[in-house]
């Protein structure tokens, strides 16, 4: 079934092969929702293509807060059956995928002027449990205030009256994103980035292709579908303006949600935590990862004029964000330059009159044109299985009415049980028995448990692929972290379709937002390093470490506008 490996040496064969067929679907946009729809829909059978603008995962699905959860908060809105359906997925999606979807504790403080009562804390977690059908060893625990300062010993005492201790599951959006589109392309699909949908083309009124620019070779083409899904997450109702038949009825409503790196032992938490944000009876998440703990997250109405492709922190989300954490956790005294990092996305939410951007429904929706073309939007990155196999349904049900020769025999959904690339591991013990061999192996080349962890989170059964390169290298490269660093470059330019820095330091390994603090002395490496395997000329690479600089600024911008205040 496979087309060739996801290697950005083998982009032309993808290009010729997207510009010459006729396929059954084609996906626009390259977040989770498309790669996911793009999986489902190559292993029911149908000749599938997705095609992304910038890199997977470029949009809301690198700038998420990282967590397949089933949202708790929701259930005050009474949103239970979006809890039930998110919460059960949860299990699903850690199943598929155990290297990139890993159980994380929670603690919830319970506290004074708090969204939720210790009695409807109880209760809530428990529907939560029920709802999601948690297996017995992680379902929720109380706690006593002198638990609760036992479990986090940081947050708040003078406020505090309990806690509950529940499990969630923490992720890296943008790699589960490129585990999606890498299964489907090793299932059939031709999935492509840098390439960005500009029109459509139709025959008697109907889409039956569009119209593309690659943004690489700077070429335009055409591809040829029978259906095509426009799943571009906040771009939705841009590609619906493209359509003859015009926007009508339900809009998105943008809102932007902001998050903050700081060192671990600046918030040293023992593990993630919920709290409240008194001020506004919002909650926050802080989370600890590897070095640092990120928080967040803010919620903002974004303004129809702001440009959707730069959603970026600005000094008063980040005096948000600080305060509230400061209030929590009063010892820590987090300053704007205690930040290394941050991230801003934008929610493509569907907008309902006169609600605030955190009542707002997390759902999905789809929207149908008369020519043909269909669009999802909404939804959570926890639920994108269900979304993808909803958009799926909706196409092969079209299809099998129009085509009924042709389309019978497709299957239905397939990817309740389908292991996405890397995630081959049967059980935790499975993932951690993994780690302990590899990392008896790897020390005779100067490697560390810790350098198997963070590839395993990355790469799962993968890391295999990068460790026989790192063995390849003993000779030619002596230090060990350069090793290391060439082989995961080599992986990821060969097997995941990585075309710059921006695509390799931010998406496939997400260094700029979790170790920019020691990034500046290794991109200038990884520079020339891409340069030798992708044959740039000195000019490419100049332009590439610009783009890369530029978005490496960005990341703490919010520091220029400190200086002129
Ligand atoms: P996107 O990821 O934005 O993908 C759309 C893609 O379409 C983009 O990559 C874009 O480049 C591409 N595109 C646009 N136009 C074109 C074109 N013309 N041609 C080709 N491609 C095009 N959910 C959770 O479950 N857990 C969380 O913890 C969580 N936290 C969140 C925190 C924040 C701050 C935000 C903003 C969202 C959060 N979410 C969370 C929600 C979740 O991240 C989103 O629902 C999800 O990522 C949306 O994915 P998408 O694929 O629909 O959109």
């Amino acid at each position: 079934m496979t087309n060739s490996t996801f290697s950005a040496l083998k982009r032309t064969d993808f290009k010729k092969r997207l510009a010459t067929e006729n396929y059954d679907v084609l996906i626009i946009g390259g977040g989770i929702t498309g790669a996911g729809a793009a999986l489902d829909a190559t292993t029911r059978g149908l000749k599938t293509a997705m095609v992304e603008m910038k890199d997977f995962g470029w949009g809301t699905s690198s700038r998420s807060t990282k967590l397949i959860h089933g949202g708790l908060r929701y259930l005050k809105q009474l949103e239970i059956q979006l809890v039930r359906e998110v919460g059960m997925e949860r299990a699903v999606v850690h199943r598929n995928a155990r290297h990139v979807v890993i159980a994380e504790k929670m603690v919830l403080p319970i506290v004074e002027g708090g969204s939720l009562s210790k009695i409807m804390s109880s209760i809530a977690l428990k529907v939560y449990d029920f709802l999601a059908g948690v297996e017995s060893d992680e379902r929720r625990v109380m706690l006593s205030k002198e638990e609760t300062e036992a479990a986090e010993p940081l947050v708040r005492k003078d406020i505090l009256k309990g806690g509950g201790l529940y499990y969630e599951y923490r992720s890296d959006d943008a790699r589960l994103t490129i585990e999606n589109t890498k299964t489907a392309v090793a299932n059939g699909a031709d999935c492509l980035n840098y390439v960005e949908v500009t029109g459509y083309i139709y025959e008697k009124g109907r889409v039956v292709g569009v119209e593309i620019k690659d943004h690489i070779s700077g070429e335009n083409f055409q591809i040829r579908a029978k259906k095509v899904i426009n799943a571009t997450g906040p771009w939705v109702d841009k590609l619906r303006e493209k359509d003859t038949d015009k926007v009508s009825g339900k809009r998105l409503h943008l809102t932007k949600g902001v998050h903050l790196v700081v060192p671990r032992e600046k918030l040293p938490i023992k593990q993630a935590v919920y709290f409240d944000v008194l001020e506004d009876g919002r909650m926050m998440f802080a989370i600890p990862r590897g070095r640092v703990t990120y928080i967040g997250t803010s919620d903002t109405n974004y303004g129809k004029d702001a440009k959707i492709e730069r959603p970026i922190t600005g000094m008063s989300d980040v005096t948000y964000i600080l305060k509230a954490v400061n209030y929590m956790f009063p010892t820590v005294n987090l300053e704007p330059n205690d930040v290394i990092s941050t991230w801003a996305g934008l929610r493509p939410l569907i907008h309902e009159d006169g609600k605030d951007p955190s009542e707002l429904s997390r759902k999905d929706e789809v929207f149908y044109s008369k020519t043909g073309l269909v669009s999802i939007a909404g939804g959570k990155l926890t639920g994108y299985r269900k979304m993808a196999e909803r958009i799926i349904d909706v196409v092969v049900k079209q299809l099998k009415a129009e085509q009924p020769n042709e389309y019978n025999d497709i299957k239905e959904c397939q990817t309740a049980n389908l292991q996405l690339m890397g995630g081959q591991f049967e059980s935790q013990e499975a993932v951690e028995k993994f780690i302990t061999q590899r990392t008896g192996e790897v020390s005779q080349i100067g490697l560390k448990q810790s350098h198997i962890i963070d590839l395993v989170e990355k790469y799962g059964t993968e890391t295999d692929k990068i460790i026989e390169k790192a063995f390849d290298l003993y000779q030619s490269i002596q230090d060990a972290e350069k090793r290391l660093h060439v082989a995961e470059l080599w992986y990821a330019i060969n097997y995941e379709m990585t075309n710059n820095l921006d695509d390799y330091l931010i998406r496939r390994s997400g260094r700029l937002y979790f170790e920019r603090d020691t990034l500046a002395k290794w991109y200038p490496f990884i520079a020339d390093e891409m340069a030798k395997i992708l044959n740039w000329l000195e000019s490419d690479k100049q332009q590439y470490l610009a783009n890369f600089k530029n978005e490496y600024e960005e990341v703490v911008a919010f520091k220029k506008e400190m200086a002129l205040v």
